[in-house]
């Protein structure tokens, strides 16, 4: 029986962090040997909010792409390629946004709330209200039975599956109603205890270097009450002890609670323990890097070789959907 299709994009808008690996790429690791998985590189969506400075994209598309592969997406078992290389997304984009009613968009929460918190960028363009008229196409175009999302992702999955419900209702069942895969990620905190994010400018880079990251960790912020080595602290205010949660055994991190609690261990002696951990995460995705860098021609033939696939599945879909709409 062929495999149910799982669909998954991530956005080039700059370099990922150890919130990305854990959040989303160990997700897609899993999922590929369960699934026929697509993976794309979203550089139109980065457009939606950076149009007026793409200097970086191309950049951040190769960081994206090494580091994908580097956190173990296989090319022999899942489709990686770059949303740009695929034309029939923006021709399946413009046929939705056709059937789309501008309530559904304008009740989306992050089309508010991403234009409250960001203020540097004029985000009242036709781009970023339809963006997830664009997702939907990127999602409906390879017939994906699901999508890893977070509960906050939700509502665009939501308004996936009615512009999905509307276009087969108008012209024929052309399209499976995807479902969500409902993944908890846990929440990465960053240096400053705020959420791991690159306009905080907080993360820990997949591409720093193993001097850059023992810096950043220890001169990660703690809680404010250990002043001294003798004073006692509370783990839970402390960020350190956050990453602890995620990437410490639990053994060290009751070690590294009582110790705090208690005052006989201090704040370095705490991060080494972290350290060594993300070191333990970070090692192989460095060595994968290398080899991934030292060999650029091999990244240009896994693209290559993605975009024949994701154009092959792509092409199919429009003769339909063509067809469907009378075109
Ligand atoms: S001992 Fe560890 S958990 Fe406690 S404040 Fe220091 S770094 Fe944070």
């Amino acid at each position: 029986m062929a495999k149910q299709r799982v669909l998954s994009g991530i956005q080039p808008s700059g370099r990922l962090h150890i919130g990305n690996l854990v959040g989303a790429l160990q997700n897609w690791v899993k999922l590929q040997d369960k699934y026929e998985c697509f993976y794309f590189v979203a550089d139109w969506h980065a457009l939606t909010s950076q149009y007026s400075d793409t200097s970086q994209i191309r950049e951040s598309v190769k960081d994206v792409l090494i580091n994908i592969l580097a956190a173990g997406i296989d090319p022999a078992k899942s489709t990686v390629f770059l949303q740009s290389h695929v034309p029939e997304h923006a021709e399946l984009h413009l046929l939705l946004s056709m059937i789309t009613p501008l309530g559904w968009l304008e009740r989306v929460p992050t089309y508010k709330e991403k234009q409250l918190e960001i203020k540097d960028k004029d985000l009242g363009t036709y781009g970023f209200l339809g963006y997830p008229v664009l997702q939907s196409a990127d999602i409906l175009m390879y017939k994906a039975n699901y999508v890893p999302v977070g509960i906050d992702q939700m509502p665009h999955l939501e308004i996936t599956r009615e512009i999905c419900r509307r276009f087969n209702s108008l012209y024929g069942d052309v399209f499976p109603e995807p479902e969500g895969l409902l993944t908890e990620f846990p929440k990465v905190v960053g240096l400053d205890g705020r959420k791991m994010s690159k306009s905080y400018d907080n993360c820990i880079y997949l591409s720093d270097s193993p001097e850059e990251v023992e810096q950043k960790i220890k001169t990660m912020t703690t809680d404010p009450q250990r002043v001294k080595r003798t004073d006692r602290g509370n783990p839970e205010k402390s960020p350190v002890f956050q990453l602890h949660k995620i990437f410490s055994t639990k053994d060290e991190q009751q070690e590294a609670a009582r110790g705090c609690e208690t005052a006989s261990i201090g704040c370095l002696d705490c991060k080494k323990i972290l350290i060594k951990n993300v070191f333990k995460l970070l090692h192989p995705i460095w060595d994968k890097r290398e080899i991934l860098l030292d060999n650029p021609k091999r990244i240009d033939e896994i693209i290559q070789e993605g975009h024949a696939k994701a154009i092959k599945v792509a092409s199919y879909t429009m003769v339909e959907v063509r067809k469907a709409v009378n075109l």
